[in-house]
């Protein structure tokens, strides 16, 4: 199975950066020329632990400079978790365009923290597979590979996996359940079963990923039941409100990672954790969510500053383990409804959509038509999209001679505005405008957006009067450094909050002076769309 979806990846991966032997690439290009792109679809199934281990490492070998592979092991020196004979670790896996840097909008991916729910060990797979193989190629997913940092680690409990039980080593012998292991919430000493935070090494190697990063936006998938959840999901508030300072924020990725997830068996349906499951001490998504803030509900033990994520639990199937059959294919990966949809393709949806709303980005989409030279006062049309975002409070072209033209026009066209309907998001709505030149010389023009200030409305949260806490929230509505996380002296992270977001500026040349525009990135060019 293993091989088989290796060679399908081969053929359609096609990049430039990959390593293939030279006959190999013949016959793809061949089979381009001849037949189009392939299009048989690769039906999914289940993998074992070495399965997994050999797709990591084969993601890793073939997409150099977009994957890493690790383990908890190597990264953070955890013990391994023995099981017979073997030697279990925690795997992960990180895909960003390393060329970019490593300072950009994180997200993590966890699957299986409970061992018998294997079905969302097959999500994390797919839509890391997806995401590698379609750079280059899909306009979009490239943009989230060059723009995320996205840590994915699909098998959080291998023990369990193993012995296709809940459970995972830890504090209660073989039987500790592991989301409720993390440190939020903790009951009391001597109130409960579990009063002991990390006891189980997948919850530490979570813990000493989210010591290291600022995660925006963390899914933990499950199996079991088929429900989309957020904070709060903590018996400390589960007091008749459950309400959440991000509540807003929570419920609105929650509705479109809803509908971009679409509708097989049904849309999943959206709430806190404890309305739709029920009210547990240590879930991984009020940790990944509260912990770094609200320190009084929090084990002192083991501190973090960075776990202020929008953070899920996607519930991926009524059943744990779900019929093959329902698994879906890789044909139309993208579309709800697709002709091989199944409950991997809707929660690899459900992912990107996650991957996506991060960080607010603007795209230019006629630049390729933009004239390199003006005269004064031509008229010159332009049009982007805003990305990553829910809503756009407001949204026009600057320009200026100063290079940063998002922060310091001399000029800028009238506002536009779209807050209904999903502007920026699936098939994003393309803003225009025209503008012209007053006078010959240097100038320097961007689109410039403000998204998404609704997301700080609230009704009820709770604690009561505290604002929303979230990077998702903080970072479009405050300014300035709002977190730098060096725990790691190679990869420093920093969260700066923009309520302007822009593009890369073009350059145009405004007279008879024959000189012609130098552009930006060309990730910035959507203009193929
Ligand atoms: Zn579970």
């Amino acid at each position: 199975m293993t091989g088989a979806r290796m060679t399908v990846a081969r053929v359609r991966g096609l990049r430039q950066n990959s390593e293939k032997p030279a006959t190999f690439l013949v016959a793809s290009l061949m089979m381009f020329l001849t037949t189009g792109p392939p299009v048989q679809a690769t039906p999914f199934a289940y993998h074992d632990y070495d399965s997994m281990v050999t797709e990591l490492e084969g993601f890793a070998t073939a997409f150099p400079g977009l994957a890493e592979h690790w383990t908890a092991q190597d990264l953070f020196g955890l013990p391994t978790v023995p099981d017979g004979a073997l030697e279990l670790e925690q795997h992960i896996l990180r895909i960003t365009n390393e060329s970019l840097g490593f300072d950009k909008p994180e997200v993590l991916l966890v699957g299986v923290q409970h061992g018998d729910e294997i079905v969302s060990l097959e999500v994390c797979l797919e839509l890391s597979r997806l995401l590698l193989e379609s750079y280059g190629t899909d306009p979009w997913l490239t943009e989230l590979v060059d723009r995320r940092e996205i840590f994915v680690m699909p098998l959080a409990n291998p023990h369990g996996f193993n012995h296709s039980r809940r459970w995972s080593p830890g504090s209660e012998g073989d039987d500790e359940d592991m989301n409720r292991d993390h440190v939020y919430d903790r009951c009391a000493p001597g109130t409960c079963s579990d009063d002991v935070s990390l006891s189980t090494v997948g919850a530490q190697a979570i813990h000493e990923l989210a010591r290291r990063h600022l995660f925006r936006v963390m899914l933990d998938y499950h199996g079991g039941i088929e429900i989309i959840i957020h904070p709060w999901g903590s018996p400390v508030h589960d007091m008749g409100n459950t309400e959440s300072p991000d509540h807003n924020a929570h419920r609105t990725l929650g509705l479109r990672m809803q509908s971009f997830g679409g509708d097989y068996n049904d849309l999943s349906p959206v709430g806190t954790s404890t309305d739709l499951l029920g009210a547990v001490h240590g879930p991984l998504d009020d940790t990944g969510y509260a912990s770094s803030w609200d320190v009084a509900n929090s084990d002192p033990a083991w501190p973090t500053d960075g776990w202020r994520a929008a953070a899920y639990t996607i519930e991926i199937s009524n059943q744990k383990m779900p019929p093959v059959a329902t698994l879906g294919g890789d044909a139309d990966l993208l579309t709800p409804g697709g002709s091989e949809d199944g409950y991997v393709p809707k929660n690899l949806r459900v992912g990107l959509a996650a991957i996506d709303i991060a960080e607010p980005y603007l795209l230019w989409t006629n630049r390729d038509t933009i004239p390199t030279t003006v005269e004064v006062d031509d008229p010159v049309t332009v049009e982007w999209q805003v990305r990553g975002c829910f809503e756009v409070d407001e949204t026009r072209a600057r320009y200026g001679t100063d290079p940063d033209p998002l922060n310091n026009p001399s000029a800028q066209t009238a506002a536009q505005q779209q807050t209904t309907g999903t502007p920026c998001f699936g098939t994003p709505t393309t803003f225009s405008a025209e503008v012209s030149f007053p006078s010959a010389g240097t100038y320097y023009l961007t689109p410039a957006a403000r998204v998404d200030s609704t997301l700080l409305d609230q009704n009820n949260p709770v604690p009561p009067g505290t604002s929303p806490q979230s990077w998702l929230v903080r970072s479009r509505t405050e300014t300035g450094t709002l977190a730098m996380n060096a725990v790691e002296p190679t990869e420093i992270n920093t969260i700066t909050g923009q309520t302007f977001w822009g593009a890369e500026a073009l350059e145009i040349v405004v007279g008879d002076m024959g000189l012609i525009f130098a552009d930006g990135f060309e990730s910035g060019d959507t203009s193929a769309w």
